[in-house]
């Protein structure tokens, strides 16, 4: 780039993270993600240290917050109030450490809560001025409005004069109770936690503050060694033992190697919290260090925010492409600008179906926001519509199927669109995928792609012929990219699925309504394919759970599709259940399983449960019967000890069904 554009750029960077700085701070209504923003910051700080001449004094990367605001009295700090510099990925992690190493210190790790920086400061034991962060040297006087907030302690268990620091925020429970009465008052929705905790706190009326249910955590004492601390975790035990709300998932770490487990560990669980977290703060433990290792205009040097890969990215959409399911439902899907969320590249993402096109208004060049979580298809959740270009078109839904060019049918009070062709070649490769997948026979090795392969050299071309492979042995060692050993394994795979239970096979046939929960009562209740198949739809409907739309959809499906059941008997799939016998362990009980089991999956224990007369919960009431506890359980061990649940380990859960087998 030469000077000039360096220039420029750094004048439009500065810019626009100072606009969304003042949408976010002071607004709480950002239009940018966190992982834009934090992109758009680290180019600026990369252009900055390069060409430092260019830099403006004011650059957002030498700027805590935001300036308070004058609707609000200010309240200065004694100690700034810091922001925290970010990192994103394990060598970051070991740089940082290693870059202290010569200070020998140990670190702590604690849980980075999404809400917003307070201080409060107390006069002996008692509750008196409390503030927002602001620009880290003046914050804004909100008092009345931190006193609604039950987690923050109006009293401490001693008289004593003390500052403390932490963050306010609101539950994921809380937020989705309000977006609900919003949603019934036809009321714009809290974006997230963040910005829903953000924009209560900051208000002129404490009463609203109040309606808004507000928590907190606090983490940081000012002046430690007033009360003789000397460690972050001596500070943390000392605020727990006052009465404030510290959160309980801090961890020593000796070194780089033990940060980085804590980091991995927390990826997934913070899932299961019911607060949000944007990352990890990993902090020097020593207090006496901090002064030593020392500290920049903006950020301590001894502490910084481990940022966990974002969950939402905005991305610009470059085209839409159509998909046949194997009920010929036609998919659009988003072809993206790829991007790395939670640490995969994402490439496309569902848009769901006509309406939901037309409802957000989705446009080809658009730039969108996608979502990606758990195992769930990565998908389309808004569109950033500040940044549409000019001249993009509007959508328009496809008329014809994009595999076989039938004319498609949108199907009353249903959102999709159908190719009702029975022959249309999409929907038979979808139907093959389908049967294979985890969630069905689950015949490892026959992904997507290889169904694909053997469907388009015509090994494959209904879902039996999956069973006739073996027949066609020689030929598939030699397409390329497979050998004797894969396909060896693979037709092994094929074999063993025949031994699949009931359940799972009819799962795998695809009957309308009927997933796997549908599929383990009419396991349950007719034992085996044939019974099934011969079931009319008076029979099934007598069944309690089985309302009239699976009644149908059924015996329909068995009606439509004799020859096909046949066949699936004549290759050797046709399993019968075992009784379950009456005096079953578990019988009409709900067991939980929760944390990481280590000799069992999760769907083996589930079996286990159900074959046992027992119903595998996925949620802690009253009514649970007992929880079986994995390695580093979290919220759902927590409340079963609170309700007085039995909990027991994976070992005795095994023992226990073992010895009543
Ligand atoms: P930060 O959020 O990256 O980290 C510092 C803050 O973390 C502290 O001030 C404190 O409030 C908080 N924190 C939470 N748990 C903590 C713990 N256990 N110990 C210590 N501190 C803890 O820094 P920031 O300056 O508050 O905000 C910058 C971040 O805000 C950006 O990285 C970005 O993610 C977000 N942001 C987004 C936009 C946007 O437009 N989307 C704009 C501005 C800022």
């Amino acid at each position: 780039m030469d000077k000039n554009n360096v220039r420029k750029e750094i004048y439009r960077l500065t810019e626009r993270i100072n606009e969304a700085r003042r949408e976010y701070y002071e607004e709480d209504n950002p239009s940018i993600s966190d992982f834009e923003y934090d992109s758009l910051m680290r180019d600026l700080e990369d252009l900055e240290k390069a060409y430092p001449e260019f830099a403006y004094p004011t650059s957002p990367t030498k700027q805590v917050g935001y300036v308070a605001n004058s609707k609000f009295e200010s309240v200065f700090f004694e100690q700034p109030m810091l922001s925290l510099g970010d990192i994103f990925n394990s060598e970051e992690v070991i740089d940082f450490a290693s870059k202290l190493a010569p200070f020998h210190p140990t670190f702590v790790c604690e849980l980075k809560i999404d809400g917003i920086a307070s201080n409060l400061k107390y006069v002996n034991g008692m509750f008196n001025l409390g503030s927002t962060r602001g620009d880290g040297s003046v914050g804004e006087n909100i008092t009345s409005n931190l006193k609604t907030v039950k987690t923050i302690p109006m009293v401490l268990n001693q008289d004593i004069d003390l500052e403390v620091r932490g963050e306010v925020y609101m539950s994921r429970s809380t937020l989705n109770r309000l977006n609900d009465e919003k949603m019934k008052k036809g009321e714009d929705l809290f974006k997230n936690c963040r910005n829903a905790a953000g924009g209560s706190l900051r208000q002129l009326d404490y009463k609203v503050t109040k309606e808004r249910d507000l928590d907190a955590f606090d983490y940081t004492v000012v002046n430690p060694e007033k009360y003789g601390i000397k460690t972050q975790i001596e500070a943390l035990e000392f605020m727990k033992n006052l009465g404030f709300n510290v959160n309980p998932h801090y961890r020593l770490c000796k070194d780089a190697n033990e940060i980085l487990a804590y980091l991995d560990e927390w990826k997934d669980k913070r899932d299961e919290l019911d607060y949000d977290t944007d990352g990890v703060v990993i902090k020097v433990n020593e207090l006496e260090l901090y002064d030593r290792i020392g500290y920049t205009a903006r950020t301590p040097k001894w502490g910084i925010a481990y940022k966990f890969p974002a969950l939402e990215v905005e991305t610009e959409l470059k085209d839409i492409i159509y998909t046949v399911g194997r009920t010929g439902n036609i998919t659009p899907n988003a072809v993206l600008t790829p991007v790395m969320i939670s640490g995969s590249l994402v490439q496309r993402a569902t848009l769901h179906n006509e309406d939901f096109c037309l409802d957000r208004d989705v446009r080809i060049g658009d730039f969108v926001t996608v979502r990606k979580a758990g195992e769930i298809i990565p998908e389309v959740i808004g569109v950033n519509l500040s940044r549409r270009k000019e001249g993009s078109v509007p959508f328009k839904m496809i008329e014809f199927c994009p595999e076989c060019g039938s004319r498609l049918k949108r199907i009353e009070n249903e959102a999709n669109h159908y190719c009702l062709n029975k022959n249309c070649k999409g929907r038979i490769r979808a139907s093959i995928i389908y049967f294979a997948s985890k969630g069905a026979m689950d015949i490892e090795t026959l992904g997507d792609k290889v169904v694909e392969i053997f469907f388009n050299l015509g090994y494959l071309k209904n879902v039996i012929d999956i069973y006739k492979l073996k027949d066609y042995k020689e030929q598939l060692m030699n397409i390329e990219g497979f050998g004797e050993k894969s396909i060896n394994v693979l037709l092994d795979n094929i074999e063993k699925s025949k031994n699949n239970s009931l359940d799972r096979v009819i799962t795998s046939l695809g009957i309308r309504f009927v997933g796997g929960k549908v599929s383990k009562i009419l396991a349950k209740e007719f034992k085996s394919l044939d019974n099934l198949e011969n079931a009319s739809y008076d029979d099934l409907i007598k069944i309690y759970d089985i309302g009239d739309a699976i009644a149908s959809s059924v015996s329909t499906y068995f009606n439509e599709n004799k020859e096909f059941i046949d066949e699936l008997k004549s290759v050797g799939v046709n399993p019968i259940m075992e009784d379950v016998s009456e005096g079953s362990l578990f019988k009409g009980k709900s067991i939980v399983l929760t944390g990481k089991l280590e000799s069992l999956t999760r769907e083996e224990a589930s079996s286990l449960i159900e074959s046992l007369g027992g119903k595998a919960a996925t949620s802690v009431s009253k009514s649970t019967y007992l929880v079986v506890c994995g390695s580093d359980a979290g919220s759902k061990k927590t409340k079963a000890e609170a309700l007085g649940i039995k909990i027991i380990n994976e070992q005795e859960f095994i023992d226990l069904v073992n010895n009543n087998k």
